[in-house]
């Protein structure tokens, strides 16, 4: 960790990410890159940690799938005084109870959010495996996801990384950047949220 606290594009330097990986272990090389992005688009001082509880907790064995919803909550816990955001990221497959799946999710304007790779790595559909295009698709539902903390609602605006995706295809229409607008209302959010360091 270099002596300056990291500056995002907001231009606001801040409290901490706890970045919580699990069941991610053939997917940890992309982590790093996963924290150095959200350290500058977000501000963030990011702290990787294990889970303080076991995931297997959010286990569905009706669906063999894992509960979003109850992943946030135990999330929740992870939050310190000195953390401003946690976000969980996994490999297993993520639902909530009205989808089939999700690709993450997050608590409107609350710290925690959670996503997963398992639906957007190519071998999934039949493709030749893709790890930048994992990677664009992972930080798109990362900067998505932590975009929902800090009250941002779907946007429509052409190509906006806040666009709803229910597809992998439709990750991939959109771009990685937050639109003017919600670029601005980033701004506002974070302004106006209590510096956590
Ligand atoms: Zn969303
Ligand atoms: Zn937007």
């Amino acid at each position: 960790m270099g002596a300056e606290p990291p500056r995002g594009e907001t231009g606001r330097s801040q409290g901490a990410l706890r970045l919580v990986p699990f069941f991610f272990g053939a997917r940890a090389p992309l982590l790093s890159r996963l924290s150095e992005r959200i350290s500058r688009v977000f501000g963030l001082r990011v702290e990787q940690h294990p889970p303080g509880f076991d995931p297997e907790v959010a286990y569905d064995d009706s669906r063999g799938q894992h509960n979003s919803r109850v992943l946030l909550a135990h999330l929740l816990r992870e939050v310190t005084p000195v953390t401003e955001k946690v976000l969980g990221v996994t490999d297993v497959d993520l639902f909530i109870p009205v989808l089939t799946f999700v690709f993450g999710e997050a608590q409107l304007e609350g710290p925690a959010a959670v996503v997963s790779t398992h639906r957007l790595d190519n071998e999934r559909y039949g493709l030749p495996p893709d790890p930048e295009l994992l990677f664009q698709r992972l930080i798109k539902e990362a900067t998505h996801e932590l975009g929902h903390t800090y009250r941002l609602l779907h946007c429509t605006a052409d190509r906006c990384v806040m666009g709803a995706s229910r597809t992998v295809d439709e990750v991939d229409l959109k771009s990685d950047r937050f639109c003017p607008a919600c670029a601005h209302a980033l701004r506002t959010k974070q302004a106006e949220e209590p510096l956590a360091s």
